[in-house]
């Protein structure tokens, strides 16, 4: 099997592998299950579990593992062999139906966010026959969904796939109201585009930062970064491009649509994008790839880190979620058309996007807060901490004729000329492009740009699915009663627009100016974690989950708490990190050379030839004054980490130290050290440089 399309998808169990091991009735079943969500008889699972295990034992499988996506944003999973044992002393391979949909696992060993308290342990997790069971690492892996003994959803996918079905119902309501009876399923589609770094493994083995945190916490910038932007779309060096091309394979085997690879911005980043498939596989793929991606680096002596900022001063990474709306007919709900301005059924999809990004601003900005990506947003790299709608200068003039009553009179696309003869001609688009905007249309698509690189993008995508789904319902509502169809429909797109073009934005989202624009506007700003998520449990969103049916109260409750604690935890981390190298290796090391320079200026006494060693007097000072300094700082770190944990309060007030005393001290810290780094000699500094660890590969 050398070529692509024989062994693309040869480890998944998908539709050629169902044909293959299934009976001709329960494939059928199990086919409409997975395109157009209907339920699965019990019945067949028995079937279909056996089927599973005989096409994984001809692949040389030994274990199956159910494969779920916990609160704690990696996925989980324990293997269990098939083998079953005898009669005489031998074993058997068997897989039931009952073990295919069921599995039970401690769950209290997972954030629950007090839903559970640790001796109510029993957590369930159950099949996902939407999305494809996979092999790898001869393991038979079953995609399920995780919840608790009492039923409440203790991951991610849960809620995914109930966001997908509410926006599935209220897109067909709001489609059978304008007459289309021909679409009978709409699914939102979704590509993930993923940034990454690739440092040297024995590096990284030197840094306990790297290993502890993902980032560098120490560090000062070497004498060249990003400046020259010759590393986006530079050609690709030999080793990445072998780890890229053995990536590529392992993704296409898996059935990844694994499709574009480039060289990022930052010395040694990079990036990978599939094409885009329905939003719960898209979710799953964008797992499976950051897992292989990391594997696959260790074998090529590399690692991978997904980490959303791993050094200061060169940009961090993000991962961009593009998503759409698709009928079972194959129309994308997005495409504008030739003329946007004649097409209501795409501009009310697009108003459904804009009332919804406006009124539920938090929530985006909420699903995409973490530690990690609090070092992004905001930071001239990646976008603000404010939400805001790039729909370009031709679609905004487009809502704007229908919101004023009037006509709007086509731009005509332009040849683009070169002024060469022998080049082809081509038609410009009609609108320029916007990497600034948090969440751009990009001509058939929303591009939601403010992922930090390691996010589960079931997040995002659930908030995305419930809000335009909440908006394509109240449409719905006004358009099924209407008796004049057409006005009525003029109506909802005018008035969206009077009322909610504040979050529209096309101008440059990294400017100074915007912020105050914004502010001007009343949008919403929460540059950290922990002031984003004091809106989680706002009443206008718990009242759009509960409505909708994808969180209830208690859930909402809980992964507010969970997202809290895991952001203390991981500046806690970080923070002991930070100690822990200060005291053990940085401060012995300037300890050390200036000893040694100490010993040289002795030296040079004892020689007694008059020669003055005012330099190397002038480094100790320099260096001695600095460690002063340096020792200062780490008992105030120390001294904020000791508040942060004998505090008693609830968890935002925890966050809260985290983030405004124990950052602040462990950012004086690291500038000290930094400074430190620059007059060390590079011998006696304990950790490789950035500058090796970002140009040597
Ligand atoms: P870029 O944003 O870097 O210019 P592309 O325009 O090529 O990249 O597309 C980025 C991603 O958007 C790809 O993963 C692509 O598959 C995805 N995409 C394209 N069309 C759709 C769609 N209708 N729905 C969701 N994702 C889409
Ligand atoms: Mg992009």
């Amino acid at each position: 099997m050398n070529s692509i399309p024989e062994f693309f998808g040869s480890m998944v169990f998908n539709d050629e592998a169902m044909k293959k091991f299934l009976s001709d009735k329960v494939y059928k079943a199990l086919k409409s299950t997975i395109e157009n969500g209907e339920h699965l008889d019990n019945s067949m699972a028995n079937e279909v579990a056996n089927a599973m295990k005989e096409w994984a034992l001809s692949l040389g499988c030994t274990h199956f593992t159910h494969w779920f996506q916990p609160m704690t944003g990696i996925t989980a999973e324990k293997h269990d062999s098939f083998i079953v044992p005898a009669e005489d002393g031998k074993v058997l391979m068997e897989f039931s139906g009952k073990e295919l949909i069921k599995g039970e696992s401690d769950a209290s060993s997972f954030p629950s966010g007090g839903i559970r308290a640790t001796f109510e342990a029993r957590g369930y997790t159950a099949w996902d026959p939407t999305s494809y069971a996979f092999v790898m690492d001869k393991t038979l892996y079953i995609p399920t969904i995780f919840l608790s003994y009492t039923g409440e959803v203790l991951d991610k996918k849960t809620p995914l796939l109930r966001s997908m079905e509410r926006i599935s119902s209220e897109a067909l309501r709001l489609l059978k109201a304008l007459g289309r009876n021909d679409v009978t399923h709409v699914s939102a589609s979704v590509g993930a585009e993923q940034e990454y770094f690739l440092i040297d493994k024995e590096m990284y083995l030197e840094r306990r930062d790297l290993m502890y945190t993902g980032r560098t916490l120490f560090g000062a910038r070497p004498p060249k970064g990003q400046e020259m932007d010759d590393h986006y779309f530079g050609s690709i060096k030999p080793r990445v491009a072998a780890f890229m091309a053995d990536l590529d394979r392992e993704l296409w085997k898996l059935g990844v649509l694994s499709k574009t690879r480039h060289n990022e911005a930052a010395p040694c980043q990079h990036e990978i994008a599939p094409v885009f498939t329905t939003c719960n596989i898209a979710s799953d793929h964008n797992q499976l790839t950051m897992k292989v991606m990391k594997n696959l680096a260790l074998k090529h002596g590399f690692v991978c880190l997904l980490h959303e900022k791993p050094f200061e001063g060169v940009n961090g990474s993000g991962k961009h979620n593009n998503w759409s709306l698709s009928t079972n007919t194959g129309e994308n709900l997005f495409r504008p058309g030739k003329k946007p301005f004649e097409n209501k059924q795409f501009l009310l999809f697009l108003s459904a996007v804009i009332k919804g990004v406006d009124e539920y601003q938090d929530l985006l900005r909420i699903s995409v807060a973490s530690a990690g990506n609090d070092h992004r947003l905001g930071a001239h790299e990646a976008p603000p901490a404010i939400m805001s709608i790039f729909l370009g200068s031709e679609l905004e003039s487009v809502l704007e004729a229908v919101a004023n009553g009037e006509e709007y009179v086509g731009v005509k696309r332009a040849k683009m000329g070169m002024g060469v003869d022998a080049l082809p001609e081509f038609k410009k688009d009609t609108t320029d492009r916007n990497r600034t905007s948090p969440f751009a249309f990009t001509g058939n698509k929303f591009e939601f740009r403010s992922l930090g690189s390691s996010l589960n993008i079931a997040c995002p995508n659930i908030m995305i699915n419930t809000i335009v789904a909440e908006q394509l319902s109240q449409f719905a509502d006004i358009l099924e009663k209407s008796e004049n169809l057409e006005q009525d429909i003029e109506k909802i797109i005018g008035e969206t627009y009077k009322k909610h073009h504040r979050i529209i934005f096309n101008g440059n989202n990294y400017a100074e100016e915007w912020l105050h624009e914004a502010e001007a506007r009343g949008l919403c700003n929460y540059r950290t974690m922990p002031e984003a998520m004091e809106h989680y449990s706002d009443e206008k969103n718990v009242a759009l989950f509960e409505k909708n049916q994808v969180f209830n109260k208690n859930e909402i409750h809980a992964r507010t708490e969970i997202l809290l604690e895991g952001y203390s935890k991981t500046i806690n981390i970080e923070a002991l990190t930070m100690l822990d190298m200060a005291r053990k290796d940085i401060f012995p090391a300037v300890s050390r050379f200036v000893g040694e320079i100490s010993q040289t200026v002795v030296n040079v006494k004892k020689l007694d030839v008059g020669i003055n060693p005012k330099s190397e007097i002038n480094l100790i000072k320099k260096l001695s004054d600095l460690l002063d300094k340096f020792s200062t700082y780490t008992e105030e770190l120390e001294a904020a980490v000791n508040k942060a944990h004998s505090f008693k309060g609830n968890a935002l007030s925890l966050a809260y130290i985290y983030c405004n005393e124990v950052l602040a001290a462990m950012g004086k810290l690291r500038k000290v050290s930094d400074e430190m780094e620059q007059y060390t000699c590079a011998d006696f500094w304990p950790y490789p440089s950035y500058g090796r660890l970002m140009f040597t590969i």
